[in-house]
């Protein structure tokens, strides 16, 4: 079984195009027997509080700043609230074209995404976490973990994720997405022009590339059914 190991930045954290490497240190396994009693709201919990964390090492501008502006507005054509938890966004200032959600309903963008696309395509974006929240994907991640390292500051915790898991969720995030964007009259085209501007990562990121494929073949089938 072909696993990829994701570090919480990206499994609490379910990324728009996949994960950096970072430093690990001599972790603590959980085994899949400890996992399975971590509760829906412990999952929530260390979703939250990783979120904090990053919130914390992050740039963030003022709350005056037009990337703010321009976040809340495209945020406002879609769900604020989804499973009863109410989503809340943030600019980071950072140059690497990304976008990550948390199952306890944070959604966080790179001004260096917001830089590349259009607003239809960040609305796609939005769309696109607001599906992993939806579908539960982050807890359904930590459920299906073989085991967890857990280093002494939570964001180096680690989780093993199936590659094929981890790709299906991606489809099923867009085809959410695709579903949500027609639902609120916004044009699905935003989501296929929005992953065709992604950066295709280097080899130290294997899977990004067919994912991709995948990713992509999936929304103009559905744009061709629509
Ligand atoms: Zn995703």
């Amino acid at each position: 079984m072909k696993s990829i190991i994701l570090f919480i930045a990206c499994v609490v954290m379910l990324m728009l195009v996949g994960c950096q490497n970072q430093t690990r240190i001599t972790p603590t396994i959980v085994s899949s027997e400890g996992i399975k009693t971590l509760s829906e709201h412990d999952i929530l919990a260390i979703s939250q509080q990783a979120c904090i964390e990053n919130d914390n090492r992050a740039i963030i501008p003022p709350n005056y700043h037009h990337l703010n502006s321009r976040l809340s507005k495209i945020a406002q054509s879609l769900p604020q609230k989804i499973n009863n938890i109410e989503l809340n966004y943030k600019v980071y200032i950072d140059t690497e074209p990304n976008a990550w959600s948390t199952a306890n309903g944070c959604i966080r963008v790179n001004s260096g995404l917001m830089k590349l696309l259009e607003d239809n395509e960040l609305q796609a974006v939005l769309a696109h976490e607001q599906a992993h929240i939806v579908l539960k994907h982050g807890i359904n991640l930590f459920r299906q973990a073989p085991y967890i390292e857990i280093t002494d500051k939570a964001h180096e915790l680690v989780i093993i994720v199936k590659e094929a898991t981890s790709h299906q969720y991606e489809v099923e995030a867009d085809s959410y997405a695709f579903d949500l964007l027609v639902g609120e009259n916004i044009d699905p085209i935003g989501l296929l022009n929005m992953l065709t501007k992604m950066p295709i990562h280097s080899e130290n990121q294997p899977t990004s590339h067919p994912s991709r494929i995948k990713r992509i073949s999936n929304i103009v089938d559905r744009l061709n059914r629509h």
